[in-house]
């Protein structure tokens, strides 16, 4: 590697350049986002965007040729300020245990090792918090991925109140609306809200232009929202395969989730006695990681477009890449089809195709490389050495 990445300047140096002048990215091994691998290729970055991918056979700016180069990887369902306070308990934002300042401080450390987990562009669904983390991530004040949030969850409300409440929020900056149609796993997942609240939600939401994210356990719920024209289903652990079908008919994306049951089964006593998470709720969780695989499966077979979403609560941040590693050992997925899930498809999902997910002219420069290959050995993902999101670098070998 370039005797560049080795001393500690290197990265403002780096930060530095590539706003000046094209850098060129040499790469032995490219997977583009879109199911493509090419060999020996240079990625051409001008002003944070691709303008050029060709034979490598220019000096390179960044040498990346030992190592695979994907587009940056997108994660479609996080909650980036939820933390674990000083007594090691779940926190999702300032509380009689944490102040403003100490949540604050535990979102910006979320979004930092999301960035450096590989992950450029998230969703956050949502907090009041999220969207001054997004602002300052945007404008460069603070490292992280870009995000996207909903500001809120709405779970409640006469139809009236709920589409007052998607006006505020799209007022608010919010960039897409979360609904909640069911209940948590913990509880059963069983339906919440009405036909009438749902219709309300997705039907406002559609109308100021913002698509809508439905967390639904039970069938019904998320029936009920397709229906209403919601854009995507969150966790579906109880699907039937009539529900999938429609969301394939309809071209609804699925965000099935296993790291956030994981890092809760892992974390365990740091969740446990605090609201719905109980011995009986912990039970439930374990008992929905087979029908997690299971619906995931029965999703892939009915061909709806399934995005790569985490859940990622306290814990899970910066591990996001697991998401990967269970889907293709949980529930047999390619890993191409994963590292899609995680790219072109999430970002088709956000309506971003044209700016992120694959490597390609006129895209943003987001990419992450890792050491190994991923599609041969899926846990590759563990190990990120470069992250740059629009054409800064972030991660650099021996940094
Ligand atoms: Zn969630």
């Amino acid at each position: 590697m370039p005797s560049l990445f080795r001393t500690s300047i290197a990265l403002p140096f780096l930060a530095a350049l590539t706003m000046a002048q094209p850098i060129i990215v040499k790469t032995s091994t490219l997977i583009d986002g879109k199911g493509h691998v090419l060999t020996n290729k240079e990625i051409v970055i001008e002003g944070g965007r691709i303008t050029g991918i060709a034979d490598a056979t220019h000096r390179p700016t960044l040498d990346l040729s030992g190592y695979t180069v994907m587009p940056g990887w997108i994660d479609t369902h996080v909650h980036i300020t939820w933390f674990f306070n000083k007594d090691g308990r779940l926190e999702s934002g300032p509380s009689r245990t944490s102040t403003a300042q100490e949540a604050w401080w535990a979102a910006v450390e979320n979004v930092q090792a999301t960035l450096m987990g590989g992950f450029t562009t998230v969703q956050s669904v949502g907090a009041q918090l999220d969207g001054q983390i997004r602002d300052l991530t945007a404008s460069g004040a603070l490292s992280g991925p870009r995000i996207l949030t909903s500001l809120v969850q709405i779970t409640s409300g006469t139809p009236e109140q709920i589409r007052a409440t998607v006006q505020r929020e799209k007022a608010a900056g919010a960039d897409l609306v979360k609904l909640f149609a069911t209940a948590s796993i913990r509880e059963g997942g069983r339906m919440t809200l009405t036909v009438e609240q749902i219709n309300a939600a997705c039907g406002e939401a559609k109308a100021q232009g913002l698509r809508t994210i439905v967390h639904a356990h039970s069938t019904e719920g998320a029936r009920a929202s397709v229906l209403a024209g919601c854009t995507s289903i969150e966790h579906g652990t109880f699907l039937d395969d009539e529900t999938l079908r429609l969301m394939a008919e309809r071209g609804v994306y699925f965000d099935p989730n296993f790291l956030v049951l994981h890092n809760y089964l892992d974390n365990k006593p740091k969740f446990l006695g605090i609201g719905n998470y109980t011995e009986e709720g912990f039970a439930a969780m374990e008992k929905g990681l087979p029908l997690v695989a299971d619906v995931y499966k029965r999703a892939r077979k009915a061909n709806v477009k399934i995005v790569l979403g985490t859940d990622a609560v306290a814990g899970a941040h910066g591990r996001n890449a697991e998401e990967f590693i269970y889907r293709v050992k949980d529930s047999g997925d390619s890993p191409m089809d994963a590292l899609m899930s995680g790219t072109s498809v999430a970002a088709e999902s956000l309506g971003m195709a044209d700016k992120i997910g694959s490597i390609a002219e006129g895209l943003e420069a987001d990419l992450v490389a890792v050491q190994g290959n991923p599609l041969d050995d899926i846990t590759a993902v563990r190990h990120v050495v470069f992250v740059m999101k629009h054409g800064r670098v972030y991660r650099s070998p021996g940094n």
